[in-house]
């Protein structure tokens, strides 16, 4: 990394706290080492996360074809999560904390452990001899509070409130940031909660909650099609409520979330249905479902549930 003086910095499509904070935190440090780097996204940031520091150098393209020494993708389990194209041939470093991870890079770093990618990002950025910034400690807090899901999944540890520490101490103010992501946010998003939740059914005797979402209803409550983050965890507020699984219909395909408590292992489920994250919070598209699939895929996660209980 230090040799490259042409980075080319991506992430997945779909955009997340965690992928656009470690995006812009990297290219910032890259930046202060007098590399040029740009940032390839298929995606546009959600409007949610417009407050973030230098969002604008991000470049939103489906390929890359300009000539770079090294490519560095953040949070992608395989290379095809970009849907940027163009990247195989190069020199490519692979940094990740999604278990599974198939290792296509030349260069790989993955680590389970981690609780966001931007964990890994703040050690790089260290040993990289570079100073945290203001902005740069902005961008690594907001995809540590996003990925964690506020400082509640399993894998926080004693590093990621350590990596907080440092990050406080470039001078951000969390109270601030946490008002940005959390309530700062459009009525169509609260609006449609509610459609959401008052539809919501309960399967497998109240343990899996089922959202499902269609384009008419986005129309309904005036929502913008990228504004339903964090909808899907809400379900978990329940006591019986072991998982949940949000399908979201879109033309002739259902994207589907899937989110778990403790040891219901939703990832799996992903896997089997050709998506992947991790065991509380996993993903996958199904093109022309029926509602067979989507009974299969309450099926699997059932199954999940019940493994988690022997
Ligand atoms: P989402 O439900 O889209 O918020 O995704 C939850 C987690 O699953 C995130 O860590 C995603 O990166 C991961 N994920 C979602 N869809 C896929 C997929 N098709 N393949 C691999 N990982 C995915
Ligand atoms: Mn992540």
């Amino acid at each position: 990394m230090l040799d490259a003086r042409n980075v080319l910095l991506t992430s997945h499509a779909r955009p997340d706290g965690d992928s656009l904070g470690s995006q812009l935190a990297l290219a910032a440090a890259l930046r202060r080492l007098g590399k040029q780097v740009r940032i390839i996204n298929i995606d546009p940031a959600p409007a949610l996360y417009a407050f973030l520091p230098d969002l604008e150098i991000i470049e939103i393209a489906d390929s890359a074809t300009d000539p770079c020494d090294a490519v560095v993708v953040l949070e992608c389990s395989s290379l095809d999560r970009t849907g940027v194209s163009g990247l195989e041939e190069r020199m490519i470093i692979n940094i990740d904390h999604h278990a599974g991870n198939v290792m296509y890079g030349s260069l790989n770093w993955f680590d389970e452990t981690a609780c966001a990618c931007a964990e890994q990002v703040s050690d790089l950025i260290d040993a990289l001899g570079v100073e945290l910034t203001e902005a740069m400690a902005t961008h690594l807090y907001v995809a540590i509070l996003t990925d964690t899901g506020s400082f509640r999944h399993a894998n926080i540890t004693a590093r990621t409130f350590e990596i907080c520490r440092r990050i406080a101490t470039a001078g951000i103010d969390p109270a601030r940031i946490a008002a940005e992501v959390y309530t700062n946010g459009s009525l169509g998003h609260v609006r449609l909660t509610g459609m959401l939740l008052d539809r919501m059914q309960l399967e497998y005797d109240r343990r899996i909650a089922v959202l499902r979402l269609h384009d008419t209803m986005l129309a309904e409550a005036e929502c913008a099609a990228d504004d339903i983050e964090g909808i899907v965890n809400l379900p978990l507020a329940v006591r019986d409520v072991r998982a949940v699984v949000f399908f979201k219909h879109t033309g002739t395909e259902v994207r589907v979330s899937v989110r778990s408590k403790a040891a219901v292992d939703v990832r799996q489920v992903a896997v089997s249905f050709g998506g992947g994250g991790h065991r509380n919070a996993a993903g996958f598209t199904i093109e022309h479902p029926t509602a067979e699939t989507t009974r299969q895929v309450i099926t699997r996660i059932a199954t999940a549930i019940a493994n988690s209980e022997q």
